[in-house]
């Protein structure tokens, strides 16, 4: 398989040269090459489309989230990978093992709105809470695991008609009631520590809220902790008390296998690995890193991967709006995302993260981590000056400018990466070509005297 046109062109030069060896400069040599380039390129556009078409969808869904909430309180989404980061003076064309991406530009860092910002955030998320998990499975030296996981499951009975605010309110005060009770004061010393998450889906009922909860219960017998867990008679009151219901289905406790299964089911949710990518992640989910994933932390799943009747959740929403033409859904995020606006979406119990070993990372550190890339920085390609940049801003959507990080990609060379960026500002290319020469050759001697 090839990764770049050098691989491409070695590859076929050292074809050729055999070649020329027996017949010389002629035609069938030449079409004998030919064919191989062919082939070569084929193959490598092919890779190339299949890591660019999740990519350009996603950055589609961005584009669409920051046309949906404009001039609202929720649209910092529309500055996301549009401004330069505070005190930057340029916009850097980064080059990772496989992929590009342009560094230097603000996130917005936003969980409930941003598609890609809260993809990095999940990624990060899903890690720390996986941390979590595996220090509850450790062993003491006699034998006992540290905490057995519990998940609780909270939501109040919903309809078609249902005020979504005053749902949401209802539901987060309940909780807060349900976590001063007498009840949970007594059994909070038998508790290691626990996770909320937070989330919402759209169905034929209407909107569905509901936490997730992940208790560490300080046994080793689910059975214990089943029991000490078994509040469903206080939620039901506390959601009565905010005049809502639980009609039944509105407490449920999962625990041991069930917990594995429901952390799992969005381990592969991810619509925009490449093959590699998921080998490394299933690699990551066979070495136990990975199991708790995307179910608390994240709600990103692959369309193909929707159950029938479970409702949509956001980012679902987004991109039926984003490619289907969904306007309902388009409405539908704006309704979500000015009720969630502010709210949190992960949060850990005090004392928790230093338990387990979870350094803190901010949203916006976390959204600028991007574990997309898995790896390390191999280098910074072409530095695209701030005039330079905002003109692009001016003349070019979100998907056109993603065409210098596939070109990045696809050829390695910074040359044809220049050249991109200068069809896209309208100018004259060869001209350019000349001065962006005169520009690496003044940056290669600069640096050889830093
Ligand atoms: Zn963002």
């Amino acid at each position: 398989m090839f990764t770049s046109i050098e691989q491409i062109e070695s590859s076929v030069s050292d074809g050729g040269a055999g070649a020329r060896a027996v017949g010389g400069l002629d035609s069938n040599t030449s079409f004998v090459d030919q064919k191989l380039v062919d082939e070569a390129y084929e193959s490598l556009e092919k890779q190339h489309e299949l890591r660019s078409e999740p990519r350009r969808r996603l950055w589609a869904e961005q584009r669409s989230a920051a046309y949906l909430l404009k001039g609202k309180k929720q649209g910092r989404v529309s500055k996301c990978l549009k401004s330069l980061a505070y005190g930057k003076d340029g916009v850097n064309v980064e080059i990772y093992d496989e992929r590009a991406r342009f560094g230097n530009l603000m996130t917005c860092g936003n969980v409930w709105t941003c598609p890609i910002c809260s993809r990095n955030i999940s990624r990060i998320r899903a890690r720390e809470a996986n941390k979590a998990l595996a220090w509850a499975r450790a062993k003491d030296s006699e034998g006992f695991i540290n905490a057995t996981p519990m998940m609780m499951t909270l939501t109040a009975r919903h309809g078609r008609k249902d005020d979504l605010a005053v749902l949401v309110n209802g539901l987060l005060e309940a909780k807060r009631m349900m976590f001063q009770s007498k009840k949970w004061r007594k059994i909070k010393p038998r508790i290691a520590g626990f996770l909320i998450a937070f989330e919402i889906t759209h169905g034929k009922n209407g909107w569905h809220p509901h936490f997730h909860i992940i208790f560490f219960v300080k046994t080793s017998s689910s059975k214990e902790a089943a029991k000490l867990l078994s509040m469903k008679a206080l939620w039901l009151r506390c959601l009565r008390s905010q005049g809502l219901s639980g009609n039944g289905h509105g407490f449920d406790l999962a625990e041991g296998d069930k917990v594995g299964n429901y952390i799992s089911k969005f381990g592969a949710a991810d619509g925009f690995r490449t093959s590699d990518a998921v080998k490394r992640i299933s690699d990551a989910k066979r070495a136990g890193n990975w199991d708790l994933a995307s179910e608390i932390t994240a709600q990103h799943r692959k369309k193909s991967t929707r159950k029938l009747g479970s409702g949509r959740n956001p980012w679902e929403l987004l991109e039926d709006y984003t490619h289907e033409g969904d306007n309902q859904a388009g409405a539908l995020f704006i309704e979500f995302a000015e009720v969630f606006h502010g709210k949190q979406q992960l949060q850990w119990s005090r004392g928790l993260k230093q338990l387990v070993g979870v350094d803190e990372i901010t949203n916006e550190d976390a959204a600028d981590a991007d574990v997309e890339f898995l790896g390390e920085l191999d280098r910074i390609g072409i530095t695209i000056s701030p005039r330079d940049w905002y003109e692009l801003l001016k003349k070019t959507t979100r998907i056109q400018r993603l065409e210098i990080l596939e070109t990045a990609e696809l050829t390695d060379d910074d040359e044809m990466v220049w050249l991109k960026v200068e069809e896209l500002l309208g100018r004259d290319a060869d001209r350019e070509l000349d001065n962006y020469r005169q520009i690496k050759e003044r940056r290669e001697i600069s640096y050889q005297h830093s």
